[in-house]
């Protein structure tokens, strides 16, 4: 892999830069890059604010380009400061690699920056697939750069089907943990606390992730990030709840064969293998599988009825145009304010709701018509809610 017209010793190490470093998909990510330093170096490294851990990482892997969002009043080396140093690190000529690891919008200039510059995006940050599908493959087309997903899900579907034509897919079956409310009932979930949704049964992750596993609206917003990874039709994608979280996703073939990619819930092999991907590395270091002491392993169907986010998420990405930017944004706006205490969990699905009725007709198509879809449903939540 290279920049485009760039051309490079092939023993080289790779160059990687990570957008949202300070994070729990940054932080693993460096972790797994500390092992593999014969084969990948740290370029560039970007975070919201935690100047004091930024400080920190780039003292251990000395980035030639460190950039901060906001510049708070800890004193740090002269980096670069404000939100477009997640392009300035994406687009830089020493990095091949962008792991993208920002969560929500932020990131979608970001994506765009790398993949028109030839390069591989190692893909977290799903919202913006999901806000942005067409525009986001079309750069990577046009680009001639890859978007591999860090998702779990997705590397899982990515690795059973490496190697084979896509006319051989029949279905994908996408695994949820189902999240801490799997088991409550529709009143019980009425009154969930911040906590209770913070408690995930099976992965530790940000804060906005976590509550999307709540909702079921990270359920959703993988189904719509399939369908653009892989150009699946929605009505070949499914969903099933797998409370253990080991089997990651099933593959199933035009032959009645299914595969599948297991692991303990680690997002460290899902980090390494968006770096080497087709090739595998030996000697990875992430924890090793044992059959017996997973066991037993359960499925289960989602409870849609339950879960509003997650219908309304499946039909907006079935919609298009812009519906699942209003989707991705109303959920982003909605569990922001949950996360500040404004509203109640229940509410979530209510502005969902209510910002698709009112605006998920709205065309996708450019880039502009997507801002103006994301902003029109933030105030639609902001609004509703008073706030
Ligand atoms: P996190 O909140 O732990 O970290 C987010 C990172 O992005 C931080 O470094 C933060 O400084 C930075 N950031 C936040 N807002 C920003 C902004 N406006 N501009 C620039 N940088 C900003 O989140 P996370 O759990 O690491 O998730 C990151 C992404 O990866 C999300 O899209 C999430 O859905 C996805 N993801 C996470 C996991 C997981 O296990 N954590 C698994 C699968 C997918
Ligand atoms: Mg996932």
């Amino acid at each position: 892999m290279s920049v485009r017209g760039t051309p490079r010793d092939p023993r080289a190490p790779l160059g990687v830069a990570i957008l949202g470093s300070t994070g729990s998909i940054g932080t693993t990510a460096l972790r797994v890059l500390g092992r593999q330093s014969d084969r990948f170096r740290v370029k560039a490294l970007t975070a919201f604010n935690n100047a004091a851990l930024l400080t920190a990482q780039a003292a251990e892997f000395k980035p030639s380009f460190v950039g901060i969002v906001q510049n708070g009043t800890e004193p740090h080396p002269p980096w670069s400061v404000g939100p477009e140093c997640l392009v300035e690190a994406a687009g830089r000529d020493d990095v091949d690699i962008v792991i993208n690891a920002v969560v929500g919008a932020a990131g979608l200039d970001a994506t765009l920056a790398a993949l028109s510059k030839g390069k591989r995006v190692a893909l977290a940050n799903k919202e913006t697939l999901v806000m942005a599908g067409e525009l986001v493959t079309a750069a990577c087309a046009s680009g001639g750069g890859e978007i591999i997903p860090v998702d779990s899900e997705h590397s899982a579907i990515l690795q059973c089907i490496t190697g084979r034509p896509g006319v051989e897919v029949r279905r994908v079956i996408i695994t949820a943990s189902g999240g801490p409310f799997r088991e409550w009932s529709a009143e019980r979930l009425e009154s969930a606390t911040l906590a209770d949704a913070l408690r995930h049964p099976t992965w530790q992750m940000g804060r906005k992730i976590t509550v999307d596993s709540a909702t079921l609206a990270n359920k959703a917003l993988e189904v719509i990030e399939a369908h653009f990874l892989f150009g699946i039709p929605y009505d070949r994608i499914e969903v099933v709840v797998h409370p253990q979280s080991v089997v990651h996703s099933f593959v199933e073939f035009v032959d009645g064969s299914v595969l599948a990619q297991l692991g303990v819930p680690s997002m460290e092999l899902p980090v390494l293998y968006a770096l080497t991907h087709p090739d595998r590395v030996p000697d990875s270091g992430v924890p090793r599988f044992d059959p017996v002491a997973l066991s037993p392993l359960t499925f289960e169907p989602v409870r849609s009825e339950q879960f509003q986010a997650f219908a309304l998420g499946v039909e907006a990405g079935k919609k298009g145009g812009a519906a699942p930017a209003v989707f991705n944004a109303a959920n982003e706006m909605a569990v922001a304010l949950f996360l500040e205490g404004r509203i109640r969990f229940g509410d979530i699905g209510v502005a969902i709701a209510g910002a698709l009725d009112a605006l998920g007709d709205a065309p996708g198509g450019s880039r502009e018509a997507i801002l103006a879809a994301d902003a029109a449903a933030r105030r639609h939540v902001q609004h509703r809610f008073e706030c």
